[in-house]
């Protein structure tokens, strides 16, 4: 089986360590995106290596991943994530996945629309947290499912309900 997953809120729990910092430089916002466009930049500059580094990984993703390797599914990381804001940032993802022992086969950066590689690597079962993505992925034909919550997709809180889902799948097609 070949999946394609996005890293940040689907791997790692990546909103709640920006807004546990958020919270410490700009207690007014709830959102980094929000700040105006000149904080926005401090922000990311003064903190994004840190909290990159100390982003945790979900509940259950390291038994999902010992599930991938038993059963040689093949994982396709597809992520948004580029140099602009943080020179060091491919580097440093590649290491973190390591450091974490998150193995793939194959990964994408800066896909801001992520259906033509999804497509050209046939992937089979694409996971992200946002919709905008699955969207994207999905009007390629290929099955999709959320981490997170979704009106459109199956969606799953955390990757143990998820991992039977795909278990399922995989038996049953
Ligand atoms: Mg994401």
């Amino acid at each position: 089986m070949i999946l394609g997953i996005d890293i940040d809120d689907t791997i790692t729990d990546s909103s709640k360590t920006i807004e546990t910092y958020l919270k410490k430089e700009y207690p007014g916002y709830e959102n980094y995106h929000m700040l105006p466009k000149k904080e926005y930049k401090r922000f990311l500059k003064k903190y994004i290596k840190e909290m990159r580094d100390a982003y945790p990984i979900k509940e259950g993703v390291l038994e999902a991943w010992d599930y991938f390797r038993k059963h040689h599914f093949k994982i396709i990381i597809i992520t948004a994530r580029d140099n602009k804001n943080y020179r060091e940032n491919i580097k440093d993802t590649k290491k973190f996945l390591a450091r974490h022992g998150i193995f793939y086969d194959k990964i994408y950066f800066k896909q801001k629309k992520k259906g033509k590689k999804a497509k050209k690597e046939h992937i089979d079962l694409f996971i992200d947290d946002k919709e905008k993505n699955l969207d994207s992925v999905s009007r390629y034909g290929i099955s999709c499912v959320c981490l997170g919550t979704s009106s459109k997709y199956p969606s799953f809180l955390d990757w143990y309900s998820l991992l039977d889902y795909i278990k399922e799948v995989e038996q049953h097609g």
